[in-house]
């Protein structure tokens, strides 16, 4: 039966390649909504500036990754240097700020697992998280954005697979499920791993990138110009992509022993990483590495349940890829 199901793709796929992309066009955000969230961050920097001259802002998440749908909401870091600071303070002093210049929904959330302070700006109808010194997340950000600009493909992916967990609901880790992080983490994993290569693996080419973060070196190369023809011996459409990468997920991981290394561009062993058994709140269900905070595994967050609820998920998806005479409308019914 497991044989069967690993079976070869269907033969009218390439078919349903044009209803595909079109789902990626129409989910990419028009140029006026950049314009809209660059707007934004110009009134934010005045205001924090005007408390803390020193004091940086930068973009990360989907609104500069290039993974971001129409309608997103937009994520800020605030940088800080200050020896002293005490988040929870700023954040609750951030937040009077922001309320005195009639931004609106106004809550600083400092017992979050990342502190921030949401608001919604009323002018432009953008939403948007203020994070503190999370500068991690600003530079995996870049490497991400980074991969976008090598394959078309890597966003094509991307944007289906965040939109199918959106509308599948899993794409919620406060209930188990994953991240659009790392979902975005496996879709690159994905591309590098077909044959030929789609995506290359920055972190094994010799580094023109380097920084420090908390104590963690990240270290890639990023000068993706020269890097646009990488996939072109790979002609695989996005319909087969798509197609291959719920199969991937359905049946082919090995969910007992793998992890997912976009570090590294291959699988590791869970064992290599002493990711074999639960740790606290750590069960290791499925094991995906961040490429810089390796000792991180994005997969923490499910659980018993939730990893049931995925990889029904991911098999209802790869089943209807396989089989379903419109994939494009099935694969998005809501839960
Ligand atoms: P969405 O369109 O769903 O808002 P997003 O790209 O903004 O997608 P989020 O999962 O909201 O994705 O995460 C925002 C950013 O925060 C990510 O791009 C990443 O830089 C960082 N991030 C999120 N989750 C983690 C995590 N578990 N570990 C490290 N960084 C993370
Ligand atoms: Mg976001």
């Amino acid at each position: 039966r497991n044989l069967r199901k690993m079976m070869e793709c269907r033969s009218d796929i390439n078919r349903l390649n044009n209803h595909f992309l079109l789902i990626y066009e129409s989910l990419t955000p028009p140029g006026e909504e950049k314009t809209r969230q660059k707007q934004l961050l110009t009134l934010l920097e005045r205001l924090v500036n005007k408390e803390w001259p020193e004091a940086r802002l930068y973009l990360y998440g989907s609104c500069a990754n290039s993974f971001g749908v129409c309608k997103s909401d937009i994520d800020v870091c605030l940088a800080i240097q200050d020896a002293e600071i005490d988040k929870s303070k700023l954040l609750v002093k951030l937040a009077d700020i922001l309320k005195s210049d009639n931004l609106q929904n106004v809550q600083p959330l400092v017992h979050a697992r990342v502190p921030i302070v949401k608001f919604m700006d009323p002018v432009t109808g953008v939403s948007c998280d203020i994070c503190i010194n999370n500068v991690l997340a600003v530079i995996n950000t870049k490497l991400l954005r980074d991969y976008a600009q090598i394959d078309v493909r890597l966003r094509q992916l991307a944007y289906i697979v965040k939109h199918w967990a959106k509308s599948r609901r899993v794409n919620e880790t406060y209930q188990g499920t994953l991240s659009s992080y790392a979902y975005v983490l496996m879709c690159i994993h994905f591309l590098q791993q077909r044959r030929p290569a789609i995506l290359p693996c920055l972190q094994e080419i010799e580094p023109t990138y380097s920084v420090t973060v908390d104590g963690i070196e990240c270290a890639y190369f990023d000068q993706v110009e020269k890097l646009q023809d990488y996939g072109s011996r790979n002609k695989e459409t996005i319909a087969q992509l798509v197609w291959a990468f719920f199969n991937y997920w359905a049946y082919r991981h090995d969910y007992t022993n793998s992890v997912i290394s976009v570090r590294t561009g291959c699988l590791l062993s869970k064992q290599a990483k002493d990711w074999t058994r639960r740790i606290g709140n750590d069960r290791h269900l499925i094991c995906i590495e961040d490429p810089f905070d390796t000792k991180h595994d994005l997969g923490r967050v499910v659980d018993k349940s939730s990893i049931k609820v995925l990889r029904e998920e991911f098999e209802r998806a790869a089943a209807i890829m396989q089989h379903d005479p419109s994939p494009w409308i099935t694969l998005f019914e809501p839960y």
